[in-house]
């Protein structure tokens, strides 16, 4: 990943999406004007924090990226597979006029300048780009996303939309790491498909389990056709960096929340 500092806003990048004509970037806490547990760059609505507060921090955030504030369309992430096909009619959903979708955990669309914005805090962010079809798309994946395969649902959607799987590129942002996200076995029971052991680890003594979520969304993405030479994953931990996010394994309630966004230029 790429750490850009514009007009004190700092947001991540993709070295894979460098040359492409897409915005595709996460934000980090730094650069806002939240106070309290959600210093600085909060943009979720929903967790207490001002609302003038948080429309100043999109305000900021989406103009260091020239992308235009009224458009955005927000996710509503339930933990979900579905996947919304967003258009013209959708502009400002979620920030500004009320949503007419609810349960919606991945976002895809096809028309230029129509931004997507989906919600984390040591959740698996992951990007999706064809090139061909230029279309992009974004999905949330906590453990049961991850679980239930929303990324393989994302790819199965884009080909049967159109797109060749060897064209389409993806990225995984920053999520919580292998060392800090400690499951029960739940979680692992919950997998529907065979993934391999070197994605989690067993700690008898304490019986519970240390998984990797990101490691097995490039897993899925592989399975799924997705070429490895395709897919960047970033190593940056939401829980090990609190100076760059807000994490849910390490602030709990008491935090902002980071967004990514994507739109075609
Ligand atoms: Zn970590």
């Amino acid at each position: 990943m790429i750490k850009n500092i514009k007009d004190d806003v700092c947001y991540l990048t993709f070295d894979i999406f460098k040359d492409d004509p897409i915005v595709a970037v996460h934000s980090t806490r730094i650069g806002g004007v939240s106070e309290g547990h959600f210093e600085a760059m909060n943009l979720g609505f929903s967790r207490g924090d001002q609302r003038d507060h948080v429309l100043e921090n999109y305000r900021r955030f989406t103009r260091c990226l020239d992308v235009p504030i009224e458009k955005l369309v927000l996710s509503s992430q339930y933990h979900h597979n579905t996947i919304l096909d967003v258009n013209e009619s959708h502009h400002g959903m979620g920030i500004f006029i009320e949503r007419d979708y609810h349960d919606v955990d991945g976002l895809i669309t096809d028309k230029v300048g129509l931004p997507l914005v989906t919600f984390y805090a040591d959740c698996v962010p992951i990007y999706y780009y064809d090139p061909k079809r230029h279309v992009a798309g974004m999905t949330h994946a906590g453990w049961r996303g991850t679980a239930s395969g929303i990324v393989k649902d994302m790819i199965e959607k884009m080909v049967k939309d159109g797109s060749d799987v060897k064209d389409i590129k993806a990225a995984i942002g920053p999520a919580v790491c292998k060392a800090c996200y400690e499951v029960t076995g739940e979680v692992i029971d919950a997998m529907t498909y065979d993934f391999s052991e070197d994605y989690y680890d067993y700690y008898k003594e304490k019986d519970r389990y240390h998984i990797d979520l990101k490691g097995i969304n490039k897993e899925i993405l592989m399975m799924c056709g997705v070429d490895e030479k395709h897919i960047e994953v970033t190593d940056l931990c939401t829980k090990c960096h609190p100076e760059l996010f807000f994490s849910h394994r390490r602030h709990g309630n008491d935090r902002g929340t980071q967004i990514g966004l994507m739109m075609l230029r």
